[in-house]
Parts: C-alpha cells; sequence; structure tokens
C-alpha cells in the first residue's frame, strides 16, 4: 500500500473544506490555535510512520483523552465498571444533561462527558497519585517522556465548564460520584488538557490496533478480549451523536476531541491520528472526518 501517495491525494482532494466550519469556542483557549492547521499521521503495526502537514505541532487531545481513562479503568476495574457506566451509543451531543436525568445518574457510556466523570471518579479513587500515574501511562503508550497536561488549557475549561459542574453534581446526587466535586471537575479537566501531535497521538493509539503485542504498559495491561471491547466502544459511541455517521463514512473505530483531533485504529493494521481544529455542528473536525473517509475509501479497508 503506497500510502505516502494515498496521503497526499487526501490532501489535495480536502482542500475544498478547508475553510468550513469553526473552531470550539466554548473553552477560551482553544481560540488561541491557527485553525487552518492540518496534520495527518499513519503508523502501521510493523512501526512505518507515513505523516504529513503540520503533525510535530502538538494540539489539546480533549475527549480523546476519555479512550486513556477507559483503558486504565477497565484494567484495573475489570466487568466492574459496567455497574456505573453503559456501554451504549448515546445518540446525545457529548455534553448533553438530558438523558443523564432520564437515566437516573447512569452514563450512557464512557466516551461521553457524563461517562468520563464518572471514569474520573473512579480513577480518584483507585489510583494513589491519580494525575502522575495517568501522565505515566500516556507517556509509555505514546512512547515519549515529555507528554504534559496543559495547565492554562485546563483552568480556562474550568472557569467556563459550567455544563460539566451541573453533570458532575447531577452524577453526585443520584450516588454516582463518591469524591469531591472539585477533584472530579480538576482531574478531568486535567486529563482533556494534554497534548500530543499526530505522530505521538498515533503511536497512543497503535497498541489498539497491534493484536499481536500484549497491551501493557507499567501496571496497566489488558487481555485481547478488553482492547476489542474498547474498540468496539469507540466504534458504537466515539463521535458524539454522530458515531453513526463516522461508521458510515469512515467504518474504523475511533475517538474525536473539540481540539480537532481525530485519532482511529484499523484492527492489525495501522493507527492513524489527524488534526484540523475548524469542527462541523456536531463538534468533529471537518477536514479530519474526511480525510478518513478518504483514506479507507482509497485503500478499501476498514473494518466492514
Ligand atoms: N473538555 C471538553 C469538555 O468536557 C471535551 C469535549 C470533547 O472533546 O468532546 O467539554
Amino acid at each position: 500500500m503506497n500510502y505516502t501517495n494515498i496521503l497526499q491525494e487526501i490532501y489535495q482532494e480536502i482542500q475544498p473544506y478547508s475553510k468550513m466550519g469553526a473552531p470550539a469556542s466554548y473553552i477560551p483557549e482553544l481560540q488561541r490555535v491557527n485553525p487552518d492547521r492540518y496534520g495527518i499521521c499513519l503508523y502501521t503495526i510493523d512501526r512505518n510512520e507515513y505523516a504529513m502537514g503540520d503533525c510535530d505541532e502538538r494540539f489539546s487531545i480533549q475527549s480523546i483523552s476519555k479512550v486513556l481513562s477507559l483503558a486504565i479503568g477497565f484494567s484495573r476495574m475489570g466487568d466492574r465498571l459496567w455497574k456505573r457506566i453503559g456501554v451504549e451509543p448515546s445518540g446525545n451531543a457529548f455534553n448533553s444533561i438530558i438523558q443523564l436525568e432520564m437515566e437516573k445518574g447512569i452514563p450512557r457510556n464512557p466516551l461521553i462527558n457524563a461517562g468520563a466523570l464518572v471514569m474520573t471518579d473512579i480513577l480518584l479513587s483507585i489510583l494513589s497519585d491519580p494525575e502522575k500515574e495517568y501522565l505515566a501511562f500516556v507517556r509509555q503508550l505514546c512512547g515519549c517522556k515529555d507528554i504534559q497536561y496543559n495547565e492554562s488549557m485546563a483552568t480556562s475549561e474550568r472557569d467556563t465548564g459550567f455544563l460539566n459542574a451541573a453533570i458532575v453534581n447531577m452524577l453526585k446526587y443520584y450516588g454516582n460520584i463518591d469524591n469531591d466535586v472539585e477533584r472530579v471537575l480538576s482531574f478531568y479537566f486535567r486529563q482533556c488538557s494534554v497534548e500530543m501531535n499526530c505522530r505521538e497521538l498515533s503511536r497512543t493509539f497503535l497498541p489498539f490496533a497491534d493484536h499481536t503485542h500484549p497491551f501493557s504498559f507499567g501496571d496497566i495491561s489488558l487481555t485481547t478480549s478488553q482492547v476489542k471491547r474498547i474498540n468496539a466502544i469507540m466504534q458504537t459511541c466515539g463521535f458524539y451523536d454522530e458515531a453513526g455517521e463516522f461508521s458510515y463514512l469512515v467504518g474504523l473505530p475511533g475517538k474525536s476531541g473539540v481540539g480537532g483531533g481525530i485519532a482511529a485504529i484499523c484492527p492489525r493494521k495501522y493507527s492513524v491520528a489527524v488534526w484540523s481544529p475548524r469542527l462541523n455542528a456536531k463538534g468533529n473536525s471537518v477536514m479530519g472526518m474526511k480525510a478518513l473517509e478518504l483514506l479507507t475509501t482509497k485503500t478499501a479497508i476498514s473494518i466492514f
């Protein structure tokens, strides 16, 4: 497969979309990013890297971090997790609160905000130094020692994070949060503030695609079956209320973030990370989605 040529063709073909959409505005710090950035990196399971565009510039991974939190929680708690969080697509916006009240404080899945806030609460209870251990895991997955939280991004989000505060308070009301509400919010916003570039993000997701190596990083390990289940959750719940559309157009498990990043995997073949900050109305990167749609069309490989 000539991935170099394919990535170049994709770059040409997505140009008509380059001014469509707008960066997320509800987190003030995200507005400082140049909206015209575009980077992509594909990393194969035989460790070949194909990158182009702004693939060395770090960006805020935002909700993509929810997959990494899930990996830690699932590794430590196993199926006990599912007493507190479901595995069904929500069909609602990532920060919706309506469903949570109807379903009495059990979030639909770990990849929407409510689910990730419960996961954050779980991590606070099971990790002895949560911020440090979370970052250590992410650095090991990525193979990069200088991955960091962006503290000004986390503070900026806390200053305007009224809806997330409402969600965690409702969860607490229903008895699904054990720790202090402010503590949950501050760890959650830190996870969202982790910064990576496309090369680093594609490496971070390779273990989810690579069933030939055990998923084992420090004291976090997952069975092949658990990796399969995380991929299934990405497939059905990874794109807010556009998960069906992403499945239909792209056909890979993945997760998007409001920083404009998308990480996706093609099981047993590659992981791919794409970044372009302009988002569509559902909060997914316009060029990122189009690039991945073209990738699976041109390679004629997806999970379907
Ligand atoms: N930090 C963002 C929030 O909680 C993450 C949203 C996202 O990337 O989907 O609203």
